[in-house]
């Protein structure tokens, strides 16, 4: 193996270790802050991600609650939790769990959050700022990577950064962030033509397709910069990313795994952005 490790659940770790200090600076000042989970139905792997996050609260002293609706839970249902946790004042931060099951208008909940209280930065007044720089929250995953970039010193500034993905909770931000740190950002999709070419300029390739070892090696620059937001499952129904890694190792200057590299950083980003909405 060439490629340096990014690991992400060591740079994770370093910063809950000062998000801790901060909850506890918080604490004195009589403000502890909370976040509100929610989830409808009961898709597994949503079950798992909101006892992680409940579980990095926890860890870090931050007060949460978690409100586990049933699948039938109709749109007026949702929307007036929503409301009453737009009002509640010890929540500072409220997330509601996606996929929402089909019957229910994703848009609609999304949009009823107060962007004030939107951690996840998935509100479209939170999305237009930013799109113009001035931004109160930076939506989870793609923020986790640019603190990944930052933590194994890869600067972005000047370089091919190309993002495979364009969906609006990690590709399009992605290249959004990417862009503010002065890359050069291609945004590549599943009618990019000719796209290990593409691929191949990139000094730092960011990969969110959601398809087991899409990343081959011929489609990286050696010595670029790999970073894997997929989180797939394999034919043995292990976890797996988007990158094809052991060969993918041989020819990049810098991979992450998975897991541990991008998972670990998406709920310390949510934990930033809910110590961050308390602080207001
Ligand atoms: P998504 O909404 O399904 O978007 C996938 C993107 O990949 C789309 O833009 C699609 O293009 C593109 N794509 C599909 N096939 C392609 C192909 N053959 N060539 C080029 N592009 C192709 O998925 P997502 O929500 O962005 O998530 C992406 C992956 O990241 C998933 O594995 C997800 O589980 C993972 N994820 C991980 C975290 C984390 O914390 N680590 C957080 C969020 C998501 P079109 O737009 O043209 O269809």
């Amino acid at each position: 193996m060439n490629a340096k490790l990014i690991d992400g659940k060591a740079v994770s770790a370093a910063l809950r270790e000062q998000m801790k200090a901060e909850v506890a600076a918080l604490a004195e000042e009589g403000i502890t802050p909370g976040l509100a989970v929610v989830l409808v139905g009961e898709d597994p792997a949503s079950q798992v991600y909101v006892r992680n996050k409940e579980k990095a609260c926890e860890e870090l002293g931050i007060y949460s609650e978690k409100y586990l609706l049933p699948t039938e839970t109709t749109q007026e249902e949702l929307l007036t939790l929503v409301d009453k946790l737009n009002r509640k004042p010890d929540i500072d931060g409220i997330l509601v769990q996606l996929p929402l099951p089909g019957h229910l208008d994703e848009k609609a909940v999304i949009a009823a959050i107060s962007p004030e209280k939107d951690v996840d930065a998935f509100h479209a007044q939170n999305v237009g700022k930013i799109m113009i720089g001035d931004y109160k929250f930076l939506p989870c995953t793609p923020a986790g990577v640019m603190e990944l970039l930052h933590a194994a010193q890869i600067e972005v500034k000047g370089k091919e950064c190309v993002v495979i993905g364009r969906s609006n909770i990690v590709g399009k931000p992605m290249a959004m962030l990417l862009l503010h740190q002065h890359g050069t950002v291609t945004i590549c999709h599943s009618r990019t033509r000719n796209l290990a070419e593409v691929t191949r300029r990139a000094d730092i390739l960011i990969a969110a397709v959601g398809k087991a070892k899409f990343v081959t090696a011929d489609m990286v620059k050696p010595g670029a910069t790999v970073i894997d937001v997929g989180m797939n499952r394999d034919e043995n129904g292990k976890l797996c990313g988007d990158v094809d890694f052991g060969a993918v190792c041989e020819v990049a200057g810098a991979i992450t795994p998975v897991p541990g590299g991008v998972g670990p950083m998406t709920i310390t980003m949510l934990m930033k952005n809910t110590i961050a909405a308390a602080k207001r």
